[in-house]
């Protein structure tokens, strides 16, 4: 696991042991002695996660973990706040100001890269995520808005522990919006887990009725319940166990006996991360389809032609290819519309998205551009190619008439043609040209195609 670490600490020595420690594990490691320092490099260079010591003259850990944490570019860098004071209240305040993590001074081993690994592994799911969500950003949508909803802490918890007085706190700590369910049985827990749909699990390591580290690992090989996060209680000496369970993916733990504020905001940090990657996902796999495709045709819509006319345009400028941008638009259609109805106007538009689609390359791209206007991009292809192209397309649409529900109709189409000129064009200058092309196209009598001079 090769990550970038940035160690924020006042005191050189500090700084010098967690620095080896990291780098005896192959983390690459970069170091700050002030927060003034820290929020600079974590804003220009690369980091995958801060280890912050709380005490710090000038600006205190708390207030760089906020900052980093407002910022939107640096907001996704998980922080671990370094602390001497073992109080919880400060655990608290630093879960508050947004740290994902703490550790106590002097750091132990095992929870160092415990915690540090376990963070690491999670940004680069959340950076992989993020990358795709950036190929949104540049159709149109802003992912941020999907993304950012801090008021949300609500969700269904499923715990699994047999001692009345730990189950009594978690009940206390987690109360609504949260809903909480608990079981003393693991077998039951899976089962239980199966059948709903839980945002977060709190297990007992040491159970009655059998092995919490084993229900973990049960969890953590369910496709269904893999992404849910888990959160160990464990006793103070479990240490190595608990070292394994974070191995397997145990996303946190909690140290017996329970400290309510403590409990609550490690649930909550748990929760933000679940809805953050959930979003995410589903942003991908289901929005991406909504937002760049016309839902009557099927073909790309005029969102993401725009941002692929862009790069086509910049791949056409470095290769010194040509490339072409075709305009079509379907004559007289309110007439379709006029003679039978508006539903078989809409089959016309379908049929007509299919033939432009089948008599085209694989390297060219059919977006419905408006309503009854569609629009190709032929890269590495000049305008006289382009033009004969056109012409048959022209004519497959004149000749076979269009099925509709209401009978058949004789369409036409009017064609324009704009080749991209070199650096002083643009994707709308190239439209604009295409876009006069069709209307001389239309002026000269229609069903024909114009290719624009330059
Ligand atoms: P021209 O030859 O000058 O292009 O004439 P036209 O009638 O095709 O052009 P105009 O722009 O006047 O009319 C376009 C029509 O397309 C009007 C509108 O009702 C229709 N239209 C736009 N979108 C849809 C759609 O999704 N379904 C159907 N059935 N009709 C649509
Ligand atoms: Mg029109
Ligand atoms: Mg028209």
């Amino acid at each position: 696991m090769t990550a970038r670490i940035l160690v924020v600490d006042d005191i050189a020595a500090n700084v010098r042991l967690l620095e080896a420690r990291l780098r005896a594990e192959y983390f690459e490691v970069r170091t700050a002695t002030n927060g003034r320092s820290a929020l600079d490099i974590a804003e220009t260079e690369r980091v995958d996660l801060v280890l912050l010591d709380v005490m710090m003259p000038d600006l205190s850990g708390y207030e760089v973990c906020a900052k980093l944490k407002a910022n939107p570019s640096t907001a996704n860098i998980p922080v671990v706040m370094v602390t001497s004071l073992d109080q919880p209240e400060d655990r608290v305040r630093g879960l508050e100001a947004g740290a994902d993590e703490f550790l106590t001074k002097p750091v132990s081993e095992t929870s160092l890269l415990a915690r540090v690994k376990s963070l690491v592994r999670l940004k680069m799911v959340t950076d992989e995520l993020e990358l795709r969500a950036a190929t949104m950003q540049s159709v149109g949508i802003n992912p941020a808005e999907i993304l950012t909803d801090p008021n949300e802490i609500a969700g269904n918890v499923l715990v699994v522990d047999d001692r009345e007085n730990s189950t009594q706190r978690i009940r206390k700590a987690l109360q609504h919006p949260l809903a909480v369910q608990v079981t003393a049985d693991p077998a039951d827990a899976v089962l239980v887990a199966e059948r709903s749909d839980f945002d977060l699990f709190i297990i007992s390591l040491s159970l009655k009725a059998g092995d919490g580290l084993r229900l973990c690992t049960q969890i953590k090989t369910i496709d269904r319940l893999r992404q849910t996060p888990v959160l160990l209680i464990t006793d103070a000496d479990e240490t190595s166990q608990v070292t394994r369970a974070l191995d397997l993916g145990v996303n946190d733990y909690v140290i017996r006996p329970i400290d309510e504020n403590e409990l609550r905001a490690r649930v909550r940090t748990q929760l933000r991360r679940k809805r953050y990657q959930d979003r995410l996902r589903n942003m991908v796999s289901s929005a991406v389809e909504l937002a760049i495709t016309d839902p009557l045709t099927g073909l790309y819509n005029r969102r993401y032609l725009d941002a692929h006319l862009r790069s086509a345009a910049a791949r056409a400028e470095a290769t010194a290819k040509p490339v072409c941008v075709l305009i079509f638009d379907i004559d007289h259609f309110k007439d379709v519309n006029d003679t039978h109805g508006h539903d078989a106007g809409d089959d016309v538009l379908r049929e007509f998205a299919d033939r432009i689609s089948r008599g085209v390359r694989g390297i060219d791209l059919v977006a419905r551009y408006g309503g009854e206007e569609f629009l190709l991009v032929m890269p590495e292809t000049d305008r006289e190619f382009a033009a004969a192209v056109a012409e048959r397309l022209r004519s497959d649409v004149e000749k076979v008439p269009f099925k509709t529900r209401s009978g058949v109709s004789s369409v036409t189409v009017s064609i324009g043609i704009a080749e991209w000129q070199g650096a002083t064009d643009t994707a709308e200058t190239l439209i604009k040209r295409a876009d006069n092309a069709l209307y001389a196209a239309k002026r000269a009598g229609r069903n024909r195609v114009v290719a624009s001079a330059a």
